[in-house]
């Protein structure tokens, strides 16, 4: 772990703000688990977030990294894998950021099936600007913009990424670690769209309005709900009932974008011929 840390951590930018209990450095060592599994060249990744507490972590990490604006980080990712297609490309987001002010592009990502790989930190809540519902806080729950409880419905976000085009679709928890880090080094080597989303626990902002304990206890409840796409195939739909599945959800293989991109390019270089 320490050397992972020295090799890929800015240690000029630690201790990070994080709260205690928060799901957010697990995910982000997963992630650094999958670079480092992968062996990813340093110099050819890049890794770009958007706003909120999930996207403080491009700042922690020793890459080329870009912190952008919030709902934003997929048009920057674009713009720098469009511009070298060589680069593997990580992006870094939260369930407000990336659902919300950010949701027109992410269906657009999608449905591009441009070769980025982005993991979405899901605390079913905005964290960092003081709990207010985000598109993916579960219906009924409370929060600072919903103090008798939710009366949206939220969006199962691997059901929107299928439905948009997605063509790698993973889901994984704070929880399971080492499942993490195979989904998303398998999203990593996936060309095309990736969005892998990890279930992330968020003790302040989430847990404390909702009465669902200390920050071990949600990681439990991660634990308790959560049942691998294997298993599933075992359980009747009443054993089935209140869980969610973990695991690979959806692959499938389809035109990649700057790859038609560079095609169309040589087109136009031939007079569109
Ligand atoms: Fe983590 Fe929530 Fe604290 Fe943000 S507010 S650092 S998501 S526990
Ligand atoms: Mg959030």
């Amino acid at each position: 772990m320490q050397k992972l840390i020295e090799k890929y951590y800015r240690s000029t930018n630690l201790p990070h703000i994080w709260c205690p209990g928060c799901g957010h450095g697990v995910v982000t060592m997963s992630i650094v688990k999958a670079i480092d599994k992968l062996q990813l060249d340093h110099d050819k990744t890049v890794i770009v977030s958007g706003i909120g507490c999930s996207s403080r972590a491009s700042g922690y990490l020793n890459f080329d990294t870009v912190h952008s604006a919030h709902g934003r980080a997929l048009p920057v990712a674009t713009g720098i894998k469009l511009s070298d297609p060589e680069l593997n490309v990580i992006v870094i987001t939260g369930d407000g950021d990336a659902t919300a002010i950010g949701g027109n592009h992410f269906i657009h990502a999608a449905r591009r099936n441009i070769n980025l790989t982005m993991i979405l930190f899901n605390n079913n809540i905005y964290g960092m600007t003081g709990g207010q519902y985000s598109p993916l806080t579960p219906v009924n729950s409370r929060a600072s913009t919903a103090p008798f409880g939710t009366m949206e419905r939220n969006f199962d976000i691997t059901e929107l990424a299928k439905g948009a085009g997605a063509t790698f679709v993973a889901r994984s928890t704070a929880f399971h670690t080492q499942l993490l880090t195979d989904v998303i080094a398998k999203g990593i080597e996936h060309k095309g769209f990736s969005l892998v989303e990890a279930i992330t626990q968020c003790p302040t902002s989430f847990g404390r309005q909702n009465k669902m304990g200390r920050a071990s206890d949600m990681l439990k409840a991660q634990r308790d709900h959560a049942v691998t796409v294997e298993a599933a195939a075992r359980l009747t739909p009443e054993q089935k009932a209140g869980k969610f599945l973990i695991g690979v959800l959806h692959q499938e293989e389809a035109p990649e974008y700057t790859e038609q991109y560079d095609a169309i390019i040589a087109k136009a270089q031939k007079g569109g011929k």
